[in-house]
C-alpha cells in the first residue's frame, strides 16, 4: 500500500447517511493503515449549517458506530483533518466560499493541489456540482481532479447520455470514477484471479464445457425505509443495470490482454457490446418480475412505507442473458435479484456439461463463487459413493476463516484506496453504463406496455413460480434453490 498520499476531498452530501456508515469509515481505516497521514484533508458539504467542530464530532461518531476496536486518540487525529461548509449546491456563490476553504487547506496540509470531489447525494444534482466546479474555477491545473459518483447513473439511457455530458463538459472521462460497490468486493474481484490463474478454471472457461451461468444477488429484507426511492426505480434499474451486470461481464469476458484497467474495460466492453437485445416478445419469454405479497406478520411491498397501495414497481426480477462473443458465448446467463427472498446471498453458479455417458446416474458438475456474506469456493464434482458401485455429488470446499474475513476491507475502503491511486479498474465506464441502460430500457418499455403487473411472490421464498418460464426449451434450473 502506498502511504502518506497527499489529497484533499470535498464530500457533497457530507452530512448524509452514505458519507457516515461508508465514507468516513472507509477514510479511517485508510488512515489507520498510513495510505492517509498527515497531507490530507477533507471538506464535507450540505446545507445544513454545522460548525467544523460538530462537524468532527459527528465523524468521530461514524467511526465508533461503524469501525471495530477503534483507537480513541486516532479518532481524534483523525477527525481533525475535517472540515465543512455550509454549501447550497445550486448557489454559485457557495463553490466561491468552497475554493476559498480548499485553498486554505490545500495550503495548511500540503495536498500538492491534488483534489478529488465525491458526490454522496441525490443523482438529480451530479451535472450543476460537475458544471459549477469547472465555471468557478475550483477544477484546477495545479494537481490531479477527480470526480467520484455515486450510482445510479441516470434513470435510463436517455438521463444517463445528458449526465454524461455534463460530467464530461468539466471533466475527462479518465478523471471519472463511477461507483459500482460490488466491483470492490473481494469475491468478485476473486473471479478474475481464480478463472485465469487456475488451469483447472482457466481451460474449462469456454462454451464447450459450460452450461449456463446463474447470477444471484437476493436480499431477505424489504425495501425498508427506501420505499420512496425504490417507487422510482424496482430491482431491474437497481440492481440488474450494474450489479448484476457487472459480475456477468467478469465472468463472461474474453482473457483480457494485459491486466491494466484499459484491457480490462476493453474485455468487458466487447463483450457487453455482443450482449443479445431483445424485443418484446423476448422480453416477455425471457424476463419475469414479480413483488413480494407479505403475509400474516410481514407487509406486502404495497404496504411499505411511500409505496402506492397500487404500485407495479417489481421487487423481484429475473431473466436470461446471451452474450455472442466472448469464450461464453450463446451460453444462457440466468440472473435474478429480489427483496423478501429466502436467503440474503450473492453468488455466482457455473454449470459444467456433462462429459461422460457411461455411467447411468449423471449429477450436476458445479463451480459455486459465493461473494456475500460467505467468501467461499465450492466445485461440485461426481465420485464415487465408498463401498458402492454408484455415482454421487462430492463437493470441495474452500472457505476464507473467520479471522481473514474480518480482515476483509470494506468495498468502500478498497475503493478510496483505487482512485487514490488513479486505479479505474473497478470502476465502471461510460461505455458500460451506455450499453447496460440500452438493454434495460428495452425491458423497462415492454412492462410499461404490458398491461399484467408483476407477479405476486411469497415473503421467503425465492420469487414467483412463473420464474420456470425462462428455463424453457432445455433442462436447465436454479442451482441455489434458497
Ligand atoms: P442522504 O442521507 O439523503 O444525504 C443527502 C445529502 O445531500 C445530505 O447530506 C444533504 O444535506 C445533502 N443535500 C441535499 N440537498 C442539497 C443541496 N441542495 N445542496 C447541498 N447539499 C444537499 O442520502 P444518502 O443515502 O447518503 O445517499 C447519497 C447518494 O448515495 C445517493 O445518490 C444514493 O443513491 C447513493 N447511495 C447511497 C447508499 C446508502 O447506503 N445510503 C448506497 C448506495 C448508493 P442537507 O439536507 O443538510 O443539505
Amino acid at each position: 500500500m502506498k502511504k502518506n498520499l497527499p489529497v484533499l476531498f470535498v464530500i457533497f452530501g457530507g452530512s448524509g447517511d452514505l458519507a457516515h456508515r461508508k465514507l468516513y469509515p472507509a477514510l479511517f481505516n485508510l488512515f489507520r493503515k498510513g495510505a492517509l497521514q498527515e497531507n490530507f484533508a477533507v471538506v464535507g458539504t450540505a446545507r445544513r449549517p454545522w460548525s467544523d467542530d460538530y462537524f468532527q464530532e459527528t465523524v468521530q461518531q461514524a467511526i465508533v458506530e461503524n469501525v471495530n476496536a477503534v483507537d480513541r486518540d486516532l479518532v481524534d487525529q483523525f477527525s481533525r483533518h475535517f472540515f465543512y461548509q455550509s454549501h447550497d449546491v445550486t448557489d454559485e456563490n457557495h463553490y466561491i466560499e468552497l475554493n476559498n476553504k480548499i485553498e486554505q487547506l490545500e495550503s495548511q496540509f500540503k495536498t500538492q493541489g491534488n483534489r478529488t470531489f465525491y458526490l454522496a447525494m441525490s443523482p438529480q444534482f451530479f451535472g450543476t456540482i460537475s458544471q459549477h466546479l469547472k465555471a468557478q474555477n475550483l477544477v484546477t491545473d495545479t494537481g490531479y481532479n477527480r470526480l467520484v459518483v455515486e450510482k445510479p447513473f441516470g434513470h435510463d439511457l436517455e438521463s444517463a447520455k445528458v449526465l454524461n455530458q455534463q460530467i464530461g463538459d468539466s471533466f475527462a472521462e479518465k478523471d471519472v470514477y463511477r461507483i459500482d460497490h460490488y466491483l470492490g468486493k473481494q469475491m468478485i474481484q476473486n473471479i478474475m484471479y481464480l478463472r485465469l490463474t487456475n488451469p483447472l478454471f482457466d481451460s474449462i472457461w469456454d462454451s464447450e464445457h459450460i452450461q449456463n451461468v446463474q447470477v444471484t444477488l437476493a436480499e431477505s429484507l424489504g425495501v425498508e425505509n427506501r420505499g420512496g426511492y425504490y417507487e422510482t426505480a424496482g430491482a431491474l434499474r437497481d440492481m440488474v443495470q450494474n450489479h448484476i451486470f457487472q459480475i456477468a461481464s467478469q465472468v463472461a469476458m474474453k482473457k483480457p490482454v494485459s491486466l491494466t484497467s484499459t484491457d480490462i474495460h476493453q474485455a468487458k466492453q466487447e463483450v457487453l457490446n455482443s450482449i443479445q437485445m431483445y424485443d418484446a416478445d423476448d422480453v416477455n419469454r425471457f424476463f419475469v418480475r414479480g413483488q413480494y405479497a407479505g403475509n400474516d406478520s410481514e407487509n406486502s411491498y404495497r404496504e411499505e412505507e411511500q409505496v402506492s397501495p397500487e404500485s407495479t414497481v417489481e421487487t423481484f426480477v429475473a431473466g436470461k442473458l446471451l452474450f455472442k462473443a466472448g469464450p461464453l458465448q450463446n451460453v444462457p446467463f440466468y440472473i435474478r435479484t429480489g427483496k423478501k427472498l429466502a436467503q440474503k446471498t450473492t453468488r455466482v453458479d457455473l454449470v459444467l456439461k456433462s462429459s461422460h455417458d457411461l455411467f447411468e446416474q449423471n449429477q450436476d458438475n458445479v463451480i459455486s463463487i459465493e461473494i456475500d456474506p460467505e467468501n467461499k469456493l465450492t466445485v461440485t464434482l461426481n465420485g464415487k459413493q465408498l463401498s458402492q458401485t454408484d455415482l454421487s455429488s462430492l463437493q470441495m470446499k474452500f472457505a476464507y476463516t473467520k479471522d481473514e474475513v474480518a480482515q476483509i476491507p470494506d468495498a468502500y475502503e478498497k475503493l478510496f484506496y483505487d482512485f487514490l491511486i488513479g486505479d479505474r479498474t473497478n470502476f465502471v465506464h461510460w461505455h458500460e453504463v451506455k450499453t447496460t441502460w440500452d438493454f434495460i430500457d428495452r425491458i423497462e418499455k415492454t412492462w410499461q406496455e404490458d398491461a399484467q403487473p408483476p407477479f405476486a411472490y411469497q415473503n421467503g421464498s425465492m420469487g414467483p413460480n412463473e420464474v420456470s418460464r425462462i428455463f424453457e426449451g432445455t433442462t436447465d434450473s436454479w442451482v441455489f434453490k434458497g
